[in-house]
């Protein structure tokens, strides 16, 4: 297949999956691949949306590319997709769409909190639903860090400045929580961005809209247009689900494909979703999380957690605690908030050059420290490596590049 749209399907696929630059031509790419693609990135749902369906079949063309490459080539190479090749990553995220409620409100709903929380509360002592200081402090325990989403009118913003201080200071995220009309208006998204950068004094690069607002036709060129680094609203709210069928950040296409410098990271599951719209106990919601997780590690994706800041006290929403404990106790696996994650991605971008001779990569740039190259050779070949080590695990050989002047040759390969 060409045209534009299968050019744009073969370079996401060459920042997807890590390929060396070239190596992918538009006509190599399946039509049924870039059909897939094209319509996802038009906004019509993925064959299958209770799991990352796309993504899946993004893998199995991998496979198909690395059986090829190691035919006809005698090896293949990509870069992985997190650093130190973890199997998957988490972004952790927080939307604040509160951060208190009249009296009458708690009065009302007191058996969703802890009875001493609920008492402590009423003599005044903590908050129950601004949570900011809270999480933050419990993330850092574990050694995490995420972002946080606030939204620009929906509480006065010199309430929630010394937290966005502190979490900036301390290297967490503050991003925009897009208010009502900003989701496919340049005007509103201009107005909204001006307001929390004055109102808390940080110019927001991360965005999530409000309900998850999204309009195909419109919005990302809207974000792009306003400087965005990158937005996370792509997902399911009344079910669970992969909206795209995606689980991987990438360049949306504008309107004649070309990639937009904008990053999606695509969300993966949102707590309201368990709790407000599936009615899960606690037991099941649990499941669901670990559930979705692991369909995301089968594909090395990322995982977008979204966890609404003012729920962490109440039933449901205190899971939290427990899904940070879980990641923690997985070692290995790349936690961040989407500022990280994004950064990560941009930097894994550098090159990766087939160079003159055959059976031989380099950099085209400075690869970032972690970046983790993963090997395939015909027979088991070894590969000779400068300015890198070689590191076998669970079968597979990764090599680790140390600087600029690394290359890697696979003997007697072409
Ligand atoms: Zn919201």
């Amino acid at each position: 297949m060409t045209g534009p749209a299968a050019a744009y399907a073969a370079g996401f696929l060459q920042d997807s999956l890590g390929l060396a630059s070239g190596s992918l031509r538009p006509g190599d790419v399946p039509g049924d691949l870039v059909d897939e693609l094209s319509s996802v990135m038009r906004g019509s749902p993925p064959g299958d949306s209770t799991t990352p369906s796309l993504e899946a079949r993004v893998t199995r063309f991998l496979k198909e590319l690395e059986r090829s490459a190691v035919d006809e080539k005698g090896f293949f190479v990509r870069k992985a997709r997190w650093p130190g090749a973890a199997p998957m990553a988490v972004c952790l995220t927080h939307d604040v769409d509160n951060i208190e409620r009249p009296p009458e409100h708690i009065l009302k709903v007191k058996d969703r909190f802890s009875p001493s929380d609920f008492s402590k509360a009423q003599r005044g002592l903590i908050s129950l639903y601004d949570n900011i200081d809270l999480i933050r402090e419990r993330e850092a325990a574990e050694g995490f860090r995420s972002s946080f989403y606030l939204m620009s009118k929906e509480y006065p913003l010199e309430k929630v400045r010394a937290s966005a201080q502190r979490l900036r200071a301390k290297g967490w995220e503050v991003g925009l929580h897009g208010d009502f009309g900003t989701h496919d208006s340049e005007e509103e998204m201009a107005k909204a961005v001006k307001r929390l950068s004055e109102g808390i004094g940080v110019r927001p690069r991360g965005l999530r809209e409000h309900y998850l607002r999204f309009d195909f036709g419109k919005s990302w060129r809207v974000m792009e247009d306003a400087g965005f680094d990158y937005d996370t609203t792509v997902g399911t709210n009344d079910r669970l689900g992969f909206k795209l069928g995606l689980a991987a950040p990438f360049h949306p296409p504008d309107e004649e494909w070309r990639p937009l410098n904008l990053l999606e990271l695509p969300l993966s599951l949102m707590d309201t979703t368990l709790w407000g719209y599936l009615k899960r106990t606690e037991e099941e919601g649990m499941r669901d999380v670990k559930e979705s997780m692991r369909m995301v590690e089968e594909v090395e994706g990322l995982f977008t957690l979204l966890w609404h800041q003012e729920a962490v006290r109440m039933k449901g929403g205190r899971l939290y605690w427990k899904v940070l404990r879980g990641l923690a106790r997985r070692k290995g696996l790349f936690v961040g908030s989407g500022e990280q994650v994004a950064r990560w991605w941009r930097a894994r971008g550098v090159p990766l050059r087939p160079a003159e001779g055959g059976g031989v990569v380099t950099f085209g740039g400075s690869p970032p420290k972690g970046l983790t190259l993963v090997l395939k050779t015909r027979d088991g070949t070894e590969p000779r490596v400068t300015s890198g080590a070689v590191i076998r695990r669970r079968g597979e050989v990764l090599v680790s590049p140390s600087g600029r002047s690394f290359k890697l040759q696979v003997p007697g390969a072409r």
